[in-house]
């Protein structure tokens, strides 16, 4: 077996005493995690998954999520995580489309599985808790030997889907494999990592930017169900932690938090803030604290690292994300795919042993988004002197205003340096006379009521004149996806009109 099934027999060889996870009081050892996933992989083929079959996982940050990976890949059977805030129709969706034959889910999400449609394949349901472990316990703790290879699929990961149906994006055991190495490579991490693993395993970056490179070099990671700002400066007193990956909601939440100034953060090495646009300020605040952010840009086709700004860069290239990983190479190229020059904006391509041999089910969108090999991420960059990228905006997020582009992520950096600005989004809303014209849409700092011609003001003599919002609307909160990415189609819909 030469796929993800493998790691934790390869690391009860070497370290089997040393802990691979922790959960509120429970530690699990690399050999107890071997064990206990040659014992699920047993379980569940007796339950009659085979290879190739597809096995769903539904629930929050849990040492099963990650038995339930590594008994699939023993298995060569394919790996599907849920997201565990879809509601029924759209579980029972992702279900159906991967044509899973097995569900593992956590206890909170038993109501909504006990209402899925009985139209989908899946024959066998184990929940965690007293199910999951008697059916670990009566399984046999043989040596699974099913033949894998790198190409196999090893995941099948939706799409967080900002726009149209989630897409299965199929992830080998060679793309997961090659980005832990990406990581390895392009960070410090050692043996001796403890993660503290807030993002949700089921999105791309808290499993493949985080907790499986940690697990390949044999460090530790403290499993936690839900990110809580105030819980995590417990967890990181308490574990020591020394590695953290966020999107830049959960560090900024925790800069903001009361108990900031006084935590003692001191056991913090590693910090990789991605997943969206870093805003400057943020990284100022934690610069303050001699923190430094990593700073990774990726995507789920790409498992996902693709851009990685390292420390040494983290201040004099700010704002920028980074070079390709190692194992990487990516173009800012024009629509026939000719590089752009020097400060000339044009789309993110990407190509390597780590970007997704296509979606799963849908050869024409797959074939729609390559072109002669390379992945086309719809996202706008511009690229420096020294090869840096620096990533504008998504493509069709851009508002055209008389002609000229404007990304919004550039006026949402600034509106975002206001002291009584917490969020924002700016969108483009028609206009009889420049076509589109752009507009604010901000949540205030509680118990603030700024003042929208102030706003306005304070990006006068910093922006261009067609680039400053016509108008702003004041909101309580921005629609966003579970990993915090602003849902900018629905604040169009909810904000672009009148
Ligand atoms: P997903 O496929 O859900 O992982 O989302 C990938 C998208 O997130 C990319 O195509 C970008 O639009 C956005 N994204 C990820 N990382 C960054 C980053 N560091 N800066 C800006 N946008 C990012
Ligand atoms: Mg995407």
């Amino acid at each position: 077996n030469e796929g993800l099934g493998s790691w934790p027999a390869r690391r009860a060889r070497k370290t089997p005493h040393r802990t691979a996870l922790i959960h509120g009081g429970t530690s699990i050892d690399y050999r107890t995690l071997y064990l206990r996933t040659t014992r699920l992989a047993h379980a569940l083929r007796e339950r009659g998954v085979r290879r190739g079959d597809r096995i769903a996982y539904l629930g929050p940050n849990h040492p099963s999520y990650l038995e339930t990976l590594f008994a699939a890949g023993t298995l060569g059977a394919v790996f599907v995580p849920l997201n565990t805030r879809l509601a029924g129709p759209e579980i029972a969706y992702q279900l159906a489309d991967s044509g899973a034959k097995a569900l593992v889910y956590g206890p909170s999400h038993a109501g909504l599985v006990a209402g899925l449609p009985g139209s989908t394949d899946v024959r066998t349901y184990v929940e965690v808790g007293a199910e999951y472990e008697e059916a670990l316990a009566s399984a046999s703790e043989e040596p699974v030997d099913t033949p894998v290879t790198p190409d196999d699929t090893c995941i099948i990961m939706y799409t967080s889907g900002t726009t149209g149906r989630p897409k299965g994006a199929m992830l080998t055991h060679g793309n997961i494999t090659w980005n832990a190495l990406n990581v390895l490579v392009d960070t410090d991490l050692i043996a001796d990592e403890r993660a503290l693993v807030s993002a949700p395993l089921f999105h791309t970056a808290g499993l493949n930017m985080l907790t499986l490179p940690v697990l390949l070099k044999g460090g530790t990671c403290v499993l936690v169900e839900a990110f809580d700002p105030d819980a995590t400066f417990d967890l990181i007193e308490r574990h020591r932690i020394t590695f953290m990956f966020g999107v830049p909601t959960m560090f900024d939440q925790i800069a903001r938090h009361p108990r900031w100034p006084a935590a003692d953060l001191s056991s913090l090495r590693i910090l990789t803030c991605g997943g969206s646009p870093v805003p400057t300020p943020l990284i100022a605040a934690y610069q303050e604290r001699d923190l430094t952010f990593l700073q990774g840009y990726g995507m789920t086709e790409a498992a996902p690292g693709t851009l990685f700004l390292d420390a040494e860069h983290a201040v004099s290239k700010a704002g920028s994300a980074g070079v390709p990983h190692f194992f990487s190479d990516v173009r800012v190229v024009r629509p026939d795919l000719a590089p752009v020059d020097v400060g000339e904006t044009g789309e993110v391509v990407v190509r390597g042993p780590h970007v997704m041999p296509g979606y799963w089910g849908l050869p024409e969108e797959t074939a729609a988004s390559f072109t002669d090999g390379w992945f086309r991420s719809g996202d706008a960059a511009r690229i420096d002197e020294d090869g840096y990228v620096f990533i504008v905006d998504r493509i069709k997020d851009m508002i055209i205003s008389g002609g000229e582009n404007i990304y919004p992520a550039e006026i949402e950096d600034l509106l975002l340096a206001h002291p009584d600005i917490v969020e924002c989004a700016v969108i483009g809303v028609p206009d009889d006379k420049w076509g589109e014209v752009s507009r604010a849409v901000v949540v205030p700092r509680e118990g603030t009521t700024p003042d929208p011609d102030a706003i306005l003001a304070s990006l006068a003599d910093r922006l261009a004149k067609y680039k400053i919002p016509k108008s702003v609307v004041l909101a309580e909160e921005l629609p966003r996806t579970a990993s915090g990415k602003l849902l900018k189609s629905r604040v169009r819909t909810r904000y672009g009109n009148s």
